[in-house]
């Protein structure tokens, strides 16, 4: 009598539909590549389309063709944005279709990244390097993909806040500290240093925000000031973060001159280059971010200008013994073996807080091989022309306002007619972003320079024609008019 297998798998039943299947979600996925172009910037979900999120817990199957079918109408349909062509909010990359494929191959592949004996570690390993190479650092130095900027300036903090003194932090907390550490930054800094300060225990109280120039950029006088005096008050400086690109203006700080402090004071010396990192990439611009070399620690982001698809981010960490010893944590099952799987030179895990990590190294892997970092210095070359571009438009018109020196590839400026003042001018560029918005022409967001409100366009945009720029600027003054009634 046959004995029936009643074993169950979540593998195909029907491997020839599922591999229809693949092909069509390629298909799909490519052609609304191809033509983003013809769709709004952005467009609002429907509340209807909504609704269908709020079903209930699927017990039941509904099948694979069914379930990509779902996607195809609910989701696909309602981007955020940032893979067209004018979206120049906050700072996203657009991604790219061999980084696609990358994100189904590691899924296909589907290591897990915390270590082991398997090919997929030299993968990363070798995109780190490479990440080294870019920024300068030696190639004796630590680092690991993360999920982002934020993470991996907290890596970087980290490891600053553990090598501060000779009291081990990870036994007895920040309340074995001699004193309290202070870290040093901008007030142009991003929001993530005073998260990561608050995560580290240290509290947002350990971050001086040191004022800024006229280019936004880290007054090193001031600077220089407040560590003479939290010292001479018995704080303990610890670490400097210097801006590669803030995230307001895309202003650089000397990072030579933060480096030479950082010496002179005996301070860890971390670099955000989420936005600007990249730059020592572009011929045209990377005497910019010059002494980013020199830094102890570099958060750089790959899911914004290097347009890795969501997510990939790398710290590096000069001092690979401090970052290991800052979060290796090997319990019996996870001991290292000489030989066999459990062997391995590379064990991410010892160098992050992650212990099961996904295989992002892959898609970063096939993008730099694809195109070479060369074009991908060119790009960020072009990005930056394009913001001087846009922001010699704005100074053509009348009735538009450079609101910050253009650096990088971030312009901020304000729909400014004649006899308008705060606050109804901001109060005009509010509804005049909305409305942009919800025009589906373009995609800039906004910010607050000098607690004047001012529209903001960041341009890591690898999709951006010079014809774009005009677009927004069009469409800026006239729905500005609109609003403003006949009086321009
Ligand atoms: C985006 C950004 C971050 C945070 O990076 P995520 O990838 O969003 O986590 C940090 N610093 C700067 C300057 C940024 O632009």
């Amino acid at each position: 009598m046959p004995i029936t297998d009643v074993t169950e798998t979540l593998d195909p039943a029907d491997w020839e539909a599922m591999r229809a299947l693949a092909h069509r979600a390629v298909d799909d996925g490519f052609n609304w590549l191809q033509t983003v172009r013809d769709r709004p910037a952005w467009q609002p979900t429907p509340d209807k389309v909504i609704a269908e999120f709020h079903r209930p817990l699927p017990q039941e199957p509904q099948g694979a063709e069914s379930a990509y079918q779902d996607f195809v109408d609910l989701v696909l349909p309602y981007p955020l944005g940032n893979v067209h062509p004018r979206f120049w909010a906050w700072y996203m990359g657009n991604g790219t279709p061999l980084g696609a494929i990358g994100d189904f191959l590691a899924a296909i592949v589907n290591p897990n990244m915390g270590g082991g004996n398997h090919v997929a570690n030299h993968v990363e390993s070798q995109v780190v390097d490479w990440c080294k190479e870019i920024v300068g650092l030696p190639l004796d130095s630590g680092g690991l993909l993360v999920s982002g900027g934020s993470t991996a300036n907290l890596v970087g903090l980290t490891v600053a806040r553990n090598t501060a003194t000779a009291a081990d932090v990870r036994v007895a907390g920040v309340r074995g500290l001699p004193a309290p550490l202070v870290f040093y930054a901008s007030v142009e800094a991003h929001s993530c240093m005073q998260k990561s300060l608050e995560l580290l225990g240290l509290g947002s109280g350990a971050l001086r925000k040191v004022a800024v120039n006229a280019e936004y950029q880290i007054d090193l006088n001031a600077l220089e000031s407040v560590i003479g005096a939290d010292r001479a008050a018995g704080l303990v400086p610890a670490c400097v973060v210097g801006n590669a690109g803030t995230i307001n203006t895309g202003a650089v700080d000397d990072l030579a001159a933060l480096a030479r402090i950082c010496e002179r004071h005996k301070l860890w010396f971390h670099v955000d280059g989420a936005i600007g990192a990249v730059v020592a990439l572009a011929p045209k611009h990377r005497h910019l971010v010059a002494g980013i070399e020199e830094a102890d620690s570099v958060a750089l982001d790959l899911h914004k200008w290097l347009h890795v698809p969501f997510e990939a981010g790398c710290a590096l960490v000069r001092d690979r013994g401090a970052q290991r010893a800052t979060f290796s944590l090997t319990p019996e099952y996870l001991q290292h073996a000489a030989r066999g799987l459990a062997s391995g030179p590379i064990w991410f895990s010892e160098f992050g807080p992650q212990l099961s990590r996904g295989f992002r190294a892959l898609k970063v892997w096939l993008s730099f091989k694809e195109h070479g970092l060369a074009k991908f210095g060119r790009l960020i070359d072009q990005n930056i022309a394009q913001a001087h571009e846009l922001a010699a438009l704005v100074r053509a018109e009348p009735t538009l306002e450079l609101m910050a020196p253009v650096v990088l590839n971030i312009v901020c400026f304000r729909y400014h007619p004649a006899g308008v003042a705060d606050p109804e001018l901001s109060a005009l560029n509010q509804e005049l972003l909305i409305r942009l918005h919800e025009s589906g022409i373009a995609a800039p967001s906004y910010t607050t320079l000098n607690g004047q409100y001012c529209l903001r366009a960041a341009l890591p945009n690898h999709r951006t024609q010079s014809s774009d720029l005009r677009i927004l600027t069009d469409a800026v003054v006239r729905i500005g008019r609109e609003l403003s009634g006949p009086r321009t």
